[in-house]
């Protein structure tokens, strides 16, 4: 079942346009990935899906409804959560509140314990640092925080912009292998990336962005394995 379609949307910052009309489509179930260099427009199309920015065009359904003018905090009350690039946890509150805040929509208290138990087992360097300001911890721990107040929403679709942002090699493969977990315990995933071998290779299919336009998709091994995709993406000549 589709979960997510965006058809023809194009998005404008002011009179310049970002994104052309681009459509992809997003079933329950899967990992997605949209990869695309610097510019692409790989966070405007996450901003559009989030509600954080309007469309100057274009038609976004998400489980059967047309989001396309819903506002951004309605959107999340409806199962579509973003954990935004640039991670923005809140600093000054510890692991916990953090966590807390992600279940703000939510008065479904014992499903928010078990949400919390599930969260701080996929996390347990989170569990170490619960009373630990979000501040104060390492790049990779914010991210992981990050992510972990995204699932405290209980999602329907988790939306990842550049999860690997920053992060040394290990830490990104220890990232990318909880998105893993994440997806086999039923939530669906679109991520953007500019680590384009950790997301293809972990996602089921996934769509190439070149300068507000999707210029090639297909499976997430046949963009591994594709020769521009190879060239341009992946450092490969
Ligand atoms: P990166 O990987 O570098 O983050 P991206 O693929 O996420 O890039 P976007 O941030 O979506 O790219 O940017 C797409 C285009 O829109 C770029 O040309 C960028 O300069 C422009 N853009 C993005 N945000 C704004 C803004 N607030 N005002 C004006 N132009 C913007």
């Amino acid at each position: 079942m589709t979960l997510l379609e965006l058809e023809n949307v194009a998005v404008a910052y002011g009179r310049i346009e970002a994104l052309h009309g681009i459509s992809l489509t997003v079933n329950e179930g899967e990992v997605v990935a949209l990869i695309g260099a610097n510019g692409a427009g790989k966070t405007t199309t996450m901003r559009a899906i989030s509600g954080t920015r309007s469309l100057a065009a274009g038609k976004i359904t998400f489980n059967g409804e047309d989001i396309s003018k819903l506002r951004a905090d309605l959107r999340v009350v409806r199962g579509l959560c973003q954990s935004p690039e640039g991670r923005q946890i809140f600093p000054g509150m510890t692991v916990m509140e953090n966590l807390d805040m992600g279940a703000y929509t939510r008065r479904d208290s014992a499903g928010i314990a078990a949400d919390l138990d599930r969260v701080l087992t996929l996390f347990p360097r989170l569990a170490e640092r619960r009373k630990q300001a979000g501040g104060t911890l390492s790049g990779g721990e914010q991210q992981m925080l990050a992510v972990g107040r995204a699932l405290m929403s209980r999602p329907k679709l988790l939306l990842l912009d550049e999860p690997s942002m920053g992060l040394a090699p290990l830490v990104i493969r220890q990232i990318f292998d909880i998105i893993t977990e994440i997806n086999q315990q039923g939530t669906t995933i679109l991520l953007v990336e500019q680590n384009a071998q950790q997301a293809l290779s972990r996602a089921h299919r996934g769509y190439v962005l070149e300068t507000g336009r999707i210029v090639k998709e297909g499976s997430g091994q046949d963009l591994l394995h594709d020769p521009s995709v190879k060239e341009a993406y992946l450092g490969v000549a």
